[in-house]
């Protein structure tokens, strides 16, 4: 693999039955690099025929491949072989994710890339462990639950972290003897298309990992949903397209699992370690551009020590380093898109006038073409603020004051989602009444991102329909069939 993909203007296509193809209309659309505003590659525009060929080798691939007749052992040393190269082509994978999605380089390299090599490990390992189970109804009658694979499964990934989300899907997918078809997001197509070819170096069989480019909405990803022959769809992304998705695969009755939008909330109440929690509430906000679906991106502080954390809170959000993304001492790169950071300007916009504007919020263009923006900083403001209540997915931090903890968790639960919060507090007692009444999927106490693939992953309220993760991602993989013995007795 060269890692040349970072800086020549390359051709993405779709990868189908083990080869890329190019798409069958030939149209292509251009890949920007969020850092400089350059094309950067021309990627196919895939389209429902193209998801006809992807879903017929998929198909093909389960119904006579060997796939799902291997042992589950030798399926997963093939996985775990993925996972061994992604680390072997570390730098090449992370140069490419960061050209892609403008984040920091120390990011790709350091996290997203070696995750994505950890899905496949771990999920590799896991799937083994899973068994059966045997009902002994009487000494002549057992019933046997068993799991099956689905057949051919749609995965549909967003932008933030592209090969880190698209691994989490696809490793519990194939593990449990699928063949899938992956639909990127299109603006980051790149460690997706790298991927084929490692599949294919790892010993995976054709039309098992099929991917296919293009857009969502009657294109790629529409076609995805609807498609007859394809059995499940595991999404992540926006909450309206979760919404779309759920209406548009209602007609073939897929399965399905959603890992959608988040406000998460960031809450210091007086008694927090302020030595943890400050840094802590700057990352949670801020890394990866904010672009994180797990982002603390609103911060609830007790008003006893409001003044305080603020004003460390601005010092700390001043010396954040925005540059260029390919610099290893850039603590933040650029907006995915032209689209997003004008997204993100007008919740500033709005966060002027409902609150004020400690810092940042500004165009860097000294640093060039690229979307850079400085990380916003707004005090003095209503949780009802339309910035507190909807997902930026952006540099902007709002802080809201709060006096007690009952107000707190009715101000923390006012928004439609629920996917992450962190609390931090050392008085035990809370820690178990906050978590318990806070609606979310995680609740992470005295921290943030913390993860163990082992635990179930998943939203409540709009960010989410399902969970993945551990067993929950192989069970929803698969399906489970009954199968009623009787013997024959006195023999
Ligand atoms: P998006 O919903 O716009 O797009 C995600 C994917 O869906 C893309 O591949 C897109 O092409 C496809 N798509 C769009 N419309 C479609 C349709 N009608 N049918 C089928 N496919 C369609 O999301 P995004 O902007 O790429 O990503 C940002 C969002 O993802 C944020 O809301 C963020 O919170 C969410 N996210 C959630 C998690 C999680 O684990 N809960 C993780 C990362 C990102």
């Amino acid at each position: 693999m060269s890692s040349a993909v970072a800086t020549e203007i390359k051709t993405i296509d779709n990868f189908i039955q083990g080869q890329y193809k190019a798409p069958k209309k030939g149209e292509y659309f251009e890949d920007i690099d969020p850092a400089t505003g350059k094309a950067i590659a021309k990627v196919a525009n895939g389209g429902a025929e193209d998801i006809d060929e992807a879903a017929a080798a998929a198909k093909l691939a389960f119904e006579q491949g060997p796939w799902p007749r291997m042992s589950m052992q030798e399926r997963c040393a093939i996985l775990r072989k993925v996972g061994d190269l992604i680390l072997k082509n570390l730098e090449t994978l992370a140069i490419a994710e960061t050209v892609d999605t403008g984040k920091p380089i120390s990011e790709s390299r350091e996290g997203d890339i070696p995750r994505s090599a950890q899905n496949f490990h771990f999920f590799s390992d896991y799937a083994q462990a899973l068994n059966d189970d045997s009902y002994s109804v009487n000494a002549n009658e057992r019933h046997l639950a068993i799991r099956e694979p689905l057949g051919v499964a749609g995965l549909i990934t967003p932008w933030n972290l592209p090969l880190y989300l698209a691994t989490w899907k696809i490793a519990p997918c194939l593990a449990m003897g699928n063949s899938c078809i992956l639909k990127p997001a299109e603006w980051t197509p790149h460690t997706a298309n790298l991927l084929g070819a490692l599949m294919q170096e790892a010993g995976v069989p054709e039309g098992v990992f099929n991917v296919v480019n293009g857009f969502g909405a009657k294109s790629a990803g529409e076609a995805l949903t609807t498609h007859p022959d394809v059995r499940c769809i595991s999404f992540t992304g926006e909450t309206s397209t979760g919404r779309a998705i759920m209406g548009a695969a209602a007609s073939t009755l897929k399965k399905l699992s959603f890992e959608l939008g988040g406000k998460g909330a960031n809450i210091i109440f007086e008694d927090a370690d302020l030595q943890e929690a400050i840094p802590t509430a700057i990352r949670a906000a801020y890394r990866n551009q904010g672009e994180i679906c797990l982002a603390g991106s609103r911060l609830f502080v007790q008003e006893s020590i409001y003044n305080k954390v603020r004003d460390e809170l601005l010092e700390r959000v001043k010396q954040i380093r925005v540059g260029n993304p390919l610099d290893e001492k850039t603590q933040m790169g650029a907006i995915i898109s032209k689209e997003q950071l004008q997204k993100v300007q007008s919740y500033i916009e709005i966060g002027k006038n409902d609150g004020k504007l400690l810092f940042g919020g500004e165009r860097l263009t000294t640093l060039g073409e690229g979307n850079y923006l400085s990380p916003a900083l707004i005090s003095e403001i209503d949780n009802k603020s339309r910035v507190c209540q909807e997902e930026i997915f952006g540099p902007v931090l709002p802080l809201i004051p709060f006096k007690a903890e009952e107000e707190l968790v009715e101000m923390v639960n006012s928004t439609p989602y629920g996917l992450s919060c962190s609390v931090w507090t050392n008085d035990a007692n809370r820690q178990h009444r906050v978590s318990r009444d806070i609606k979310s999927g995680i609740v992470w106490i005295n921290c943030w991102f913390a993860r163990d693939l082992r635990t179930p992953f998943g939203g409540q309220k709009s960010s989410g329909v399902g969970r993945e993760g551990g067993r929950w991602a192989l069970e929803f993989f698969s399906e489970m069939k009954t199968i009623c013995f009787r013997y024959k007795s006195g023999q």
